[in-house]
């Protein structure tokens, strides 16, 4: 079906937008332009918060419905979801670069998963429970939807992301106005059509495609009941601020700067421990909050944890991300090439070594915006390339000499949201697990589980999505006390 780029998704249905500017799409590997949708306006916000909030307010409507009935039409997305996971997948990976095959791991799969859990999750959860009371005879604990959410999305991971929020949102029987980021907004007109496709009552869901001023003007709008962010901690920390005045309940998925910490009975044949680790540290062409960028190495194998790390680094496939064997892209836009080339300049100025890539674009590539898979050597954790989230392919090996050295350097960041640890001994790497200062932690490997909560701590953000935690920060409780 061909997708009407000339409307906009509100409440459940195509309408014209009220404003007549436009946001133009480009390939990050080709710099051309690939689509085009309506920039929307304050205007259209205060129309998709005003369906919204009528939805929500209907008392046959979609926040009244049985957490069975919604289950369906979660369940209902998902397949419609994934019957366009193919067309969703290419657009993500010409908007923003994320290589085919991992958008094929992650885009493709993840965004149903999210859906089907939270079915599950809503259908056995009950509306009610009753506890004792100490000084009564009980107390009825009734969960409630939260209300209208206004969901902030970023380009990195757009879909799954999105659907940390959408998929629990209506769990719960929330309304939801989802503005996506300008740099990946064709993908999310096919998940409109999905959304319309399953059915989901009308007013329940609305997309407002915009910059950081639309979402500035969505998360403080007086319709909205909660806000749901993730992007860089500089704009969350605008958001949280917003929400702080108005008292509105927000949660905040932000940057990080985690550890990938080797120990020093690590297998480190790429052949075997390659791929996950290519995965952990650098995929999505970097441009992942959780990846472990800061690689901690054990001074009594340092060459031989620089020597694999560069290897692997180099050995990378660098292309267009369309391509099968594509294993590096693009940045998604000229301002994260320009970022990251900033921060390969200013990791050589400040002394480190280059082991792998280094600044300026790969040789055999002249259009796209492209930077080199870089890794650099003798980092110290006070760099700047160690403190500060570079969000591109650039890893930094910083040595140490113990155990407890490791986790004393891993915890010494602003941030603390991902990390792996890499061991052959189970038990000492879940007791340097379980010390790191972060919010999830991989050992040997990483990959973010549904299931379980996600979320950062210190100045990676505020509260948990995935899990039945995802679920509560959709929901109010109320308690009616009896007295017997
Ligand atoms: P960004 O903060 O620039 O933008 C993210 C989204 O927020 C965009 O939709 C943007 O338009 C909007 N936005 C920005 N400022 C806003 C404001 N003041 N009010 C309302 N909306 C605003 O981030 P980005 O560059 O798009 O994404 C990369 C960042 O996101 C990285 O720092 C990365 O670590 C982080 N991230 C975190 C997670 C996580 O789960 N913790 C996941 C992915 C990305």
């Amino acid at each position: 079906m061909t997708i009407d780029h000339s409307s906009l998704f509100l409440g459940g249905r195509w309408v014209k937008p009220l404003g007549s500017s436009r946001i133009d799409v480009r390939s990050a590997s080709t710099e051309e332009v690939i689509g085009s949708v309506p920039d929307a306006t304050d205007a259209d916000v205060d129309a998709a918060v005003a369906v919204a909030r009528r939805a929500f307010d209907d008392p046959s409507g979609w926040s009244h419905w049985e957490p069975a009935r919604r289950a369906e039409a979660l369940e209902r997305l998902a397949e419609e979801f994934e019957k366009r996971a193919d067309v969703i997948i290419d657009l993500i990976s010409q908007q923003n670069g994320m290589p085919i095959s991992i958008a094929r791991q992650l885009e493709a799969p993840f965004p149903g998963a999210i859906l089907r859990f939270y079915a599950e999750l809503i259908r056995k959860q009950p509306v009610e429970e009753r506890r004792d009371g100490i000084f009564i005879e009980s107390t009825t604990v009734r969960r409630s939807p939260i209300g209208v959410v206004a969901a902030i999305v970023p380009w990195n991971v757009p879909q799954t992301l999105l659907m940390t929020k959408l998929a629990p949102a209506l769990a719960a029987g929330c309304s939801i106005v989802i503005k996506p980021s300008p740099e990946t907004v064709l993908d999310v007109f096919e998940l409109a059509e999905a959304i319309a496709a399953a059915q989901i009552p009308e007013g329940v869901v609305s997309i407002v495609p915009g910059g950081r001023e639309l979402g500035a003007y969505l998360v403080s709008h007086p319709g909205i009941d909660k806000v749901a962010f993730t992007g860089s901690t500089a704009g969350g920390t605008a958001v949280a601020t917003a929400c702080a005045k108005l008292l509105r309940p927000v949660s905040l998925e932000l940057g990080g700067k985690s550890a990938a910490v080797i120990l020093d009975d690590a297998d480190l044949d790429l052949s075997r421990m390659g791929e996950a680790f290519f995965a952990a540290t650098m995929a999505n062409n970097g441009q992942v909050c959780f990846l472990g960028t800061r690689v901690l190495a054990p001074r009594s194998r340092y060459d031989e944890v620089v020597d694999a790390v560069a290897a692997l680094v180099s050995s990378v496939k660098i292309g267009d991300a369309t391509d099968d064997d594509t294993l590096v892209g693009p940045m998604a836009s000229p301002t994260q090439q320009q970022r990251v080339s900033r921060y390969i300049d200013i990791g050589i100025k400040e002394g480190a070594r280059v082991v792998a890539g280094g600044a300026g674009m790969p040789t055999d590539i002249d259009r796209g915006w492209f930077v080199r898979p870089t890794v650099f050597a003798d980092v110290d954790n006070n760099a700047t390339v160690a403190r500060e989230e570079v969000f591109g392919p650039v890893l930094s090996i910083i040595a140490y000499d113990s155990d407890a050295d490791a986790i004393a350097i891993a915890n010494d960041s602003d941030y603390g949201l991902g990390g792996t640890v890499w061991s052959t001994d189970e038990d000492r790497a879940t007791s340097v697990a379980a010390a790191m200062q972060t919010g999830t932690v991989g050992i040997n490997g990483y990959i973010p589980d549904p299931g379980a909560p996600f979320g950062g701590i210190k100045r990676s953000g505020i509260g948990r999505e995935f899990g039945a935690e995802g679920l509560a920060a959709y929901q109010q409780l109320k308690s009616i006390y009896r007295m017997q």
